[in-house]
């Protein structure tokens, strides 16, 4: 028999609709793959460099659990360089992925009882990590029309003597959107207020468009910085997906917390990666800038030939690698004897009839949407949406 804990959650979606596009390309089946959120360009050379010297130099044992301190300093820089945060080494803990660094907070904060507030739609993993440690998401809608950004009148309606935390994703995986700052004001007033902690995943940072600017929650004052986590990791600005690293930044208790159950459970991050990631922070930061005006490019692209594309419409994000456009119209429309109803049956339906894999919107907590990933190459993003054009062509769909 299964633990409690284990039967409470599913797997990952997003890397299950992965998984199961890889197994269809593997088979011969020429799928595109709009599945995972994982940049197609390589790994820097100097940065798989800086991991093949620390292999050849013998760096190839454990180190500290919470990381090496030239990788913490290399962090501070980051932060004191981007974001105007000041940062000292305990405040800092280095772990496997963004997602270990999430998953290290929810067992060092949450617990039975407690309520942790996640605006939907929502990155897959927040709520199972949730339910992981005993506690209950609470979700709270956000609108298209409000940029997919949480009302702060919304947010204060959802907050009980039990609120624990907030996850604030910006920018958003799945919707792309970025808070303003003047809305993230507005949060840090209510964190401060109720006395709530904010887990601020700032993963899709360096990935933003239009000249918008992404501000961290935790440098809008003392007081939010006190209750702020933020989390950060170099799968998406370095295209250091599989090398699994991620950080975060807090309060000392907390993040000592962290690194203590860390040390209970992977111990230290990669040796190898943490030379890596060093070389990633410090050198030369011009490949960011590349791969942005491609994925800038694309997005461009995508969300205006989705906007052509019947019952489907989309708004243009201003920032990650993701679109995310509204399919509720096409709920209904028949295929032989069966009906599309959901964000589901339409992923399951293009996958079969146009072999393009996508996330179904109810995996992120809306089902009027899908999220497609423009971290692939023009021509299958060209092939894709034509692929989808076509599939919908077949369909009977609402004006
Ligand atoms: N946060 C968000 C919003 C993400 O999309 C991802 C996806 N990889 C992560 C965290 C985790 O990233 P990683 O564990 O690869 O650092
Ligand atoms: N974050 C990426 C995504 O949403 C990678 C998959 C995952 O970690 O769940 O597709």
């Amino acid at each position: 028999m299964l633990s409690p804990r284990a039967q409470k959650i599913k797997p990952s979606p997003t890397l299950a609709i992965d998984s199961r596009a890889k197994a269809m390309k593997a088979s011969g089946i020429d799928v595109i793959n709009f599945g995972v959120g994982e940049p197609d360009f390589d790994t820097p050379d100097n940065i798989k460099e800086a991991a093949c010297r620390a292999i050849r130099d013998g760096f190839t044992k454990y180190t500290a659990v919470g990381g090496i301190d030239p990788l913490k300093d290399a962090i501070i820089g980051k932060f004191q360089k981007d974001n105007n945060l000041a940062y000292k080494r305990e405040e800092i803990v280095v772990s496997c992925g963004a997602k270990h660094s999430l998953y290290n907070i929810a067992q060092a904060l949450y617990g039975p009882g407690d309520e942790v507030i996640i605006p939907s739609p929502y990155w897959v993993s927040y709520p199972d990590q949730v339910l992981l440690n005993d506690a209950k998401p609470v979700f709270v809608k956000t609108v298209e029309s409000d940029s997919f950004m949480v009302r702060p009148e919304a947010l204060e309606a959802c907050i009980t003597k039990n609120t624990k935390a907030l996850i604030l994703n910006s920018p958003s995986n799945p919707t792309g959107m970025l808070y303003d700052k003047k809305t993230l004001e507005k949060i840090a007033e209510l964190a401060v207020k109720h006395n709530f902690y904010v887990i601020s995943d700032e993963i899709y940072e360096k990935l933003v468009y239009d000249g918008v600017t992404h501000v961290s929650i935790a440098s809008l004052g003392e007081e939010v910085r006190a209750k702020t986590i933020v989390v950060n990791g170099l799968s998406k600005s370095h295209a250091m997906t599989g090398w699994r690293l991620g950080y975060a930044a807090g309060p000392s208790d907390v993040i000592k917390a962290m690194t203590n159950i860390q040390s209970q459970s992977t111990s230290n991050p990669n040796s190898m990666t943490q030379k890596a990631a060093v070389e990633a922070l410090n050198g030369p930061q011009e490949f960011i800038i590349t791969m942005r005006d491609e994925f800038d490019r694309r997005r461009k692209f995508v969300v205006t030939e989705l906007n052509t594309i019947p019952g489907m419409s989309c708004i243009m994000p201003n920032g990650a690698f993701y679109a995310f456009p509204n399919t509720a119209k096409i709920y209904g429309a028949r295929f032989g004897d069966k009906t599309i109803s959901s964000s589901t049956d339409l992923a399951l339906y293009l996958l079969e009839e146009a072999k393009v894999a996508l996330v179904h919107g109810e995996a992120f907590g809306d089902d009027n949407y899908v999220r497609i990933s423009y971290a692939t190459s023009m021509d299958d993003i060209r092939k894709g949406l034509e692929r989808i054009r076509q599939a919908l062509q077949n369909l009977e769909i609402r004006k």
